[in-house]
C-alpha cells in the first residue's frame, strides 16, 4: 500500500447540475471529513459505505451546503485508501467553495487520473481494467458501453491469460522438440497446440475494437452536382446540406453525425472536385475544391460519388486514400437497359447504386459503410483497445504469421523466437512490466476526479 498525500477533485463535470460529486482520497480523508462535516444523527465513520446527510461548514462555522457523504475505509474503496464522496448541490460556486474548503483543511488538488492510478498502484485494479474504465467513460454508443463492460468484467483478461498459457505450453514443447529434432514426428507433436494458439489469437483479434479519436470521418466527395449533398441528407435523414441544381453550392465543409449500429460516424459533405481538364472558374470554387481534396486525404473513409456509370472505375483524385466506397447516384434517372447491364456487372461491394430521390440503395450504402468500418476497426461492441493495446495486438498478429511460416519451413528455432514475441505482445496487453512513462501517459488520458 502506498501512503500518499490526500487528494481532492470533483467527479462530475463543470457546469450547473442538480448535484455535484466531490471525491477525497488518502490517509487524511477521515480527519478532514470530521472537521468540515456535521450531521445531526449518524456519523459517517460508524456507517461506512452509506450515504449520511449533514451540512458542510467553514472554519468560522458558516454552513456552506447541505450534502450527503459516504465514507469508505481503505482498502475497501476505489483507490484502496480511505476515501470520502461528497454529494453536494451542483452549482459552480458551491463546488468551488467546497473544493477550496477541503484544500484549506489539507487536501491537495488531484492530477488527471490520479484516483485510478492509486487504485492501480494499490493493487485494486490491473491496467486492463483501468483502461477499460477509460473506454467506458468514452463510449459513444450503447454497443461501445457493452464492449467496454466485457473488458471491465474480466472477459478479455481471461482470454489473454488463456492464450498466454497456451503459448507458454507450446514454447515448452517446441524447446523440448529442439533437443530431439531427429525424431520424425515433431510436426505432429506441435501441430495440435499450434492450432489451439492460432484459434485463441484469432478469436482475440476478431473480438477487439480499435478506436479512433472522435467520430469516424466519412467524406462524401465527387464532381460538382453529382448529388453529394442530397446523398448526405438521405443518409443522415436531416436537411444539413444545401441542394441546388447549380454546380458548386457546397463551398464550406458540412458535417453531420450519425450512429450506425453502434459506430459513431461523422459524415462530411464537400465541395465538388472537377477533373484536371475541367478547371473551376471562380476562385472561391477552386479554394473549396482544394479544401475538399484535403478533407479526402484526412478522412477515414471516402464515399466517391458519380452519376455516370462510365466513371465508376475512375477516381484520379483519391490518391492515397485507402478506404473508398464507390457510389453511383441518381439511379432513378438511368434507362432500364443501363440498369440491367449494371446489375449484371456489379461485383459484390464494387460499388453501390443509390438514389437520394427515391431512397433506393441508401440502406445498402449504410451496410457497405458498416462493413468497411468493421473490417478496419472491428465490431462496435468489440472489446475496446487503446492505441497502446492496438499496437500489441498488431505485434501478436505479426508473431503468429511468422510462427506459421517458421513451422511451415520446419525451422523450430525460429518458431521459438516467434513464440517469445507473441508472449511479449500478450504480456504487454495484460499490462505486465509496463514502463513508468507509459503508465504516466495512460493515466494522463483520464479526466481529473477519475
Ligand atoms: P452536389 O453538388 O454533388 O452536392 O449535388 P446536389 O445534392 O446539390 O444535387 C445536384 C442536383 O441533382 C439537384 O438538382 C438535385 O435535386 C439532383 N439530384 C440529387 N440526387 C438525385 C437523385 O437521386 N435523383 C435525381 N433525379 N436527382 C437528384
Amino acid at each position: 500500500m502506498i501512503i500518499g498525500e490526500t487528494i481532492v477533485a470533483r467527479a462530475t463535470p463543470e457546469g450547473q447540475a442538480a448535484i455535484g460529486i466531490i471525491r477525497v482520497s488518502g490517509p487524511e480523508s477521515g480527519r478532514i471529513l470530521g472537521e468540515v462535516f456535521r450531521s445531526r444523527h449518524k456519523r459517517p465513520f460508524d456507517h461506512p459505505r452509506s450515504l449520511i446527510t449533514g451540512v458542510m461548514h467553514d472554519r468560522a462555522g458558516n454552513p456552506l451546503d447541505e450534502v450527503m457523504v459516504a465514507y469508505f475505509a481503505g482498502p475497501r474503496s476505489y483507490t484502496g485508501e480511505d476515501m470520502v464522496e461528497i454529494h453536494c448541490h451542483g452549482g459552480e460556486a458551491v463546488i468551488r467553495t467546497l473544493l477550496d474548503l477541503l484544500q484549506d483543511h489539507g487536501a491537495r488538488e488531484a492530477r488527471r487520473g490520479e484516483f485510478s492510478q492509486r487504485s492501480f498502484e494499490n493493487g485494486k485494479r490491473n491496467l486492463l481494467s483501468v483502461e477499460a474504465i477509460l473506454q467506458l467513460i468514452r463510449a459513444g454508443s450503447r454497443e461501445q458501453v457493452l464492449g467496454a463492460m466485457k473488458a471491465l468484467g474480466g472477459e478479455f483478461e481471461r482470454e489473454l491469460r488463456e492464450l498466454h498459457e497456451s503459448l507458454s505450453a507450446l514454447l515448452a514443447r517446441i524447446e523440448a522438440c529442439l533437443d530431439f529434432s531427429e525424431e520424425p514426428d515433431v510436426q505432429a507433436l506441435v501441430l495440435p497446440p499450434v492450432q489451439e494458439v492460432r484459434r485463441k489469437a484469432d478469436q482475440i483479434q476478431r473480438r477487439i475494437r480499435r478506436s479512433v479519436d472522435g467520430g469516424i470521418e466519412t467524406v462524401i466527395a465527387g464532381r460538382p452536382n453529382v448529388g453529394k449533398s442530397s446523398l448526405m441528407n438521405a443518409i443522415t435523414g436531416k436537411r444539413t446540406s444545401i441542394v441546388t441544381d447549380e454546380p458548386g453550392t457546397t463551398r464550406d465543409v458540412v458535417r453531420s453525425p450519425l450512429v450506425l449500429n453502434g459506430h459513431r460516424l461523422e459524415f462530411v459533405d464537400t465541395a465538388g472536385i472537377e477533373g484536371e481538364h475541367q478547371g473551376l472558374e471562380k476562385k472561391a470554387d477552386q479554394m473549396a475544391a482544394r479544401l475538399a481534396r484535403e478533407q479526402i486525404e484526412r478522412g477515414d473513409l471516402v464515399l466517391w460519388v458519380t452519376d455516370r456509370p462510365e466513371e465508376l472505375g475512375d477516381s484520379p483524385i483519391l490518391g492515397r486514400t485507402i478506404r473508398v466506397i464507390r457510389v453511383l447516384s441518381k439511379c432513378d434517372l438511368l434507362d432500364p437497359l443501363t440498369r440491367q447491364r449494371l446489375t449484371a456487372e456489379q461485383r459484390p461491394a464494387a460499388f453501390v447504386t443509390t438514389s437520394a430521390s427515391t431512397g433506393e440503395g441508401i440502406d445498402s450504402l449504410l451496410h457497405a459503410v458498416q462493413s468497411e468500418v468493421e473490417r478496419w476497426l472491428g465490431p462496435a461492441d468489440g472489446i475496446p483497445v487503446s492505441v497502446r493495446q492496438a499496437r500489441s495486438c498488431r505485434l501478436l498478429d505479426q508473431a503468429m504469421v511468422k510462427l506459421q511460416e517458421s513451422l511451415d519451413n520446419h525451422m523450430l528455432e525460429l518458431a521459438a523466437i516467434d513464440l517469445r514475441d507473441a508472449l511479449r505482445a500478450v504480456g504487454q496487453l495484460l499490462g505486465q512490466d509496463t514502463e513508468p512513462d507509459v503508465l504516466a501517459r495512460i493515466f494522463d488520458e483520464f479526466c481529473v476526479g477519475k
